[in-house]
């Protein structure tokens, strides 16, 4: 009963919003990994990315001329790595912000002696526990090798649901957390030894910035370069399978 009044009220919001497929389809070609989405799981994707519109608040900061297109290529790259596991891993927060080009967000802290610090970095990209998600439209449209600032931002999201972001997000049942642990100790001395010896094709070196980030940046690789990383990766490749419940090295047709 609850399942189908949950559809009821989804087919409600889709309708509402008016948005036919093939809007979508154009305002995400830009996105070379929507194309791996095809039949039954295309249709999923074009749904999860319309509610996801409709549950969070895409908004724009600074002088960025917003349009729905925008808005729909940021909720289809939110939409995929909860695709499976469900759109209620994004609960908590309501707002994405979307700025021109990298922004200086001043991070104040204050030290043993009360003083309080205030540091200034670009970023292409923050996510804060229970607040928003503020992202670079410049660096959501860098969005055709390995990289891609939704899915990180996204992914420490989904890490932060059971506390800070440390790398380790709450595992699905079945899953394990020690395999989980040693697996990405192990991709981190990997990636760590790669990077001394200046080896191509390694993840992203701001990997190694903490075991977050490490999560963060696997997760855009897992869905940007699957193959790649299976390849070069293949526990962490697994380990990711596993706890977004997608196999992105092959086409996703569906039934
Ligand atoms: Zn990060």
């Amino acid at each position: 009963m609850l399942e189908r009044l949950r559809h009821w009220r989804e087919a409600r919001t889709i309708k509402r919003l008016d948005i036919s497929m093939e809007s979508w389809e154009q305002a995400v070609a830009v996105w070379p990994v929507v194309a791996r989405y095809r039949g039954a799981q295309r249709e999923k994707l074009y749904r999860t990315s319309l509610l996801l519109l409709a549950d969070k608040a895409i908004t724009a900061a600074d002088d960025l001329a917003l349009t729905r297109d925008m808005q729909l290529l940021v909720a289809t790259m939110a939409a995929v790595p909860v695709l499976e596991i469900g759109r209620h891993w994004y609960r908590g927060w309501s707002t994405i912000i979307l700025y021109e080009s990298a922004f200086v967000p001043e991070h104040e802290w204050q030290d043993e002696y009360g003083i309080v610090h205030t540091e200034r970095h670009a970023l292409s990209g923050e996510a804060w526990l229970q607040g928003p998600v503020i992202l670079s439209w410049e660096d959501v449209l860098d969005c055709r090798h390995e990289r891609n600032v939704v899915i990180h931002e996204l992914s420490h999201k989904l890490d932060m649901l059971n506390g800070d972001a440390n790398g380790f997000p709450p595992l699905h049942r079945g899953m394990d957390g020690a395999a989980w642990y040693k697996v990405f100790t192990d991709a981190w001395q990997q990636l760590d030894q790669e990077s001394r010896h200046h080896q191509t094709g390694r993840l992203d070196d701001y990997g190694l910035t903490d075991e977050g980030e490490f999560f963060s940046v696997a997760s855009e690789t897992f869905f940007q370069q699957p193959r790649h990383l299976k390849q070069r990766y293949p526990a962490l490749y697994q380990q990711l399978s596993l706890f977004y419940q997608q196999t992105p090295d092959k086409p996703h047709a569906g039934q």
